[in-house]
């Protein structure tokens, strides 16, 4: 089912209609050969509702509040930012956090599972009705009328395009869904340090202490699969797009954006090693 940007009273009825869809897709399926799944419409396969459901009960939001701070707020409100996109908006993380500090925000996901999980947070952490639209970010433009002030595409979500022609498309459709001085803040894990440094640098990241562990399983120019493990034992596994930092920033001016600034887990200098996340800030004027 696709959305266009609800009203409020729009909002129950897609969610409901979502959740049903969600109870539909019980397991991960990567097919025979995993290492040949490389394809950017296979992320609502791999977004399960039982990982959805244990990421979210062991990944505890007010660590994750407090890792990460006010960076994207105060960042959004030194530009005089009101609205916000929020494009991956998953569990609703940010989205909640974002309605929560005022930010006019819709929150926007391919994935069923995804919003059904986001609206069912954002009543639980505040009673916040959010504003859910089920849309791929290639189609984007048909789903969402409006423009925004911000998109946000965080967590390290634009790595679920795999080729470069899904790659243009999705950040056009982002550009055009912008006001004329709007910006674009998306993430990346720092997929260079994994690619260049060879398998000791693929470490292993730890959540909540070592509770749930993701480590890449394997690694090339076109692939890294990810394995998450939970304490009950249970494993998923995500196939993503090494995006390297450079040709993201080539892609992003590419698409007509004038400024692009990167930032190293939320530090603006850092050594091309160190980070795990980069974060480009994108500026259409
Ligand atoms: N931003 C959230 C967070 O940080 O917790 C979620 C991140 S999750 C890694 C990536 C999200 O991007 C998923 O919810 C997935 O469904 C969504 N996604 C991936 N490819 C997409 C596409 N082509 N169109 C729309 N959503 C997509």
């Amino acid at each position: 089912m696709k959305d266009s940007v609800a009203s409020e009273a729009d909002v129950p009825v897609a969610a409901a209609a979502d959740i049903s869809r969600a109870q539909a897709h019980p397991e991960q399926e990567f097919g025979a050969d995993p290492l040949e799944v490389r394809d950017s419409d296979h992320y609502t396969d791999e977004y399960v509702t039982g990982f959805v459901e244990k990421w979210d009960e062991l990944i505890d939001w007010k660590k994750r509040y407090e890792s990460e701070g006010k960076f994207f707020v105060d960042l959004l409100k030194s530009r005089g930012v009101k609205s916000v996109l929020d494009v991956a908006t998953g569990t609703g993380f940010h989205s909640v956090r974002l309605v929560e500090d005022g930010f006019d925000t819709v929150s926007v996901d391919g994935s069923a599972e995804m919003l059904a999980k986001a609206f069912e947070n954002g009543l639980n952490y505040g009673g916040h009705i959010l504003q859910v639209v089920h849309a791929d970010w290639r189609w984007l433009n048909r789903d969402v009328h409006g423009e925004f002030d911000a998109v946000v595409c965080l967590g390290n979500s634009f790595t679920h395009l795999f080729s470069e022609r899904d790659r243009r498309k999705a950040l056009a459709e982002f550009y055009a869904v912008l006001k004329h001085d709007g910006v674009l803040i998306l993430d990346q894990r720092n997929y260079d340090a994994i690619l260049d440094n060879g398998f000791s640098s693929k470490h292993t990241y730890y959540y909540c202490g070592e509770e749930v562990t993701a480590e890449p399983e394997y690694v090339d120019e076109g692939l890294a699969r990810f394995r998450y493990q939970f304490p009950d034992k249970s494993q998923y596994h995500l196939n993503m797009f090494p995006l390297r930092k450079d040709y993201v920033r080539r892609l992003l001016r590419e698409v007509g954006f004038q400024r692009v600034e990167t930032f190293g887990d939320f530090q603006e200098t850092f050594g091309a090693d160190d980070p795990d996340f980069l974060i480009h800030v994108a500026e259409k004027s």
